[in-house]
């Protein structure tokens, strides 16, 4: 079992989806939170369902993840607080649609820098105190990174490249003892695609067709993925570095026939 007594996290994307179901889970395994996202009111909410689930109020940085002094601020004050680090979730992260046919490159350049330049800056600001408490660093990427699909371009690119990352960053880390890993959900039922830009009508559809492509029948809910986030964040995974595990009903195992 996935036990966190005492370590301290920063999650990214805490304030919705993945990230929120994450920062609850953790603290109801026992790690201090260092939480932060864009929206502050919705960080405060789940700061509150945290301290519900633990009794220990997490501490919250607001913080735009393409702003370079935001994210160093986030490691400053987050360092400040507790002073030590043994978890990163680099969890936040944006989906856009669009093909080479007609994704702007101002479409392409949002989708890396949110996706793959934050995670980049954070991930070096916080190597040094990874090291120094031998801790291990958890990136949520998606089966995008590991298949391809058509229509979602950028996003594809961004997420193998955060694979490549994971997988890279563990061996350059694994002599220092420590771990860094990606999960790869499949379509998981959060904010995620309206933001993108689908409606009510169209989302309901989506998820009605991941049904069928998903071949345990459904979409997956983010306590699913935040299970197996702990789970690679924990002493259980203590020899697993380098692995994009996928959460998405078997959807990478799938091949049309
Ligand atoms: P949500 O849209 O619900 O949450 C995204 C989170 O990322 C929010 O907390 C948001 O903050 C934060 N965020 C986005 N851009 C920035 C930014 N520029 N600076 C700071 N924070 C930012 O989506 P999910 O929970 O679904 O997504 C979480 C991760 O899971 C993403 O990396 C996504 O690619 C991945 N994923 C999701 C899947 C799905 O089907 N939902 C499938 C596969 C992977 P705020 O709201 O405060 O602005």
């Amino acid at each position: 079992m996935a036990q966190l007594s005492g370590k301290v996290a920063l999650i990214t994307g805490a304030s919705s989806g993945i990230g929120a179901a994450t920062s609850v889970l953790f603290a109801k395994l026992g790690a201090k939170l260092s939480l932060t996202g864009r929206n502050q009111a919705n960080l405060e909410k789940i700061a509150q369902e945290c301290a519900a689930a633990s009794g220990e109020v997490p501490f919250t940085v607001c913080g735009e993840l393409n702003k370079e002094s935001d994210v160093e601020n986030i490691v400053k004050k987050t360092l400040e607080k507790y002073g030590t680090l043994d978890i990163l979730v680099n969890n936040a992260g944006i989906l856009e649609t669009g093909t080479i046919e007609n994704t702007s490159l101002e479409q392409y350049d949002r989708v890396m820098n949110t996706n793959v330049r934050s995670i980049y800056q954070l991930t070096m600001l916080c190597v040094p105190h990874l090291i120094t408490s031998k801790g291990c660093i958890v990136n949520v990427s998606s089966v995008n990174g590991i298949r391809s699909f058509p229509g979602v371009l950028a996003y594809n690119l961004s997420k193998s490249a955060v694979d490549q990352l994971t997988r890279c960053v563990a061996l350059e880390l694994a002599p220092k003892q420590v771990r860094v890993n990606s999960v790869n959900p499949g379509v998981t039922v959060t904010g995620l695609h309206k933001r993108a830009g689908m409606d009510e009508e169209a989302y309901k559809a989506f998820v009605e067709r991941s049904r069928t492509t998903h071949a345990l029948g459904r979409p997956g809910t983010p306590d699913e993925v935040a299970n197996v986030i702990a789970f690679l964040a924990s002493d259980a995974a203590s020899y697993i570095t380098g692995a994009s595990v996928p959460v998405d009903g078997g959807r990478h195992a799938m091949c049309p026939r």
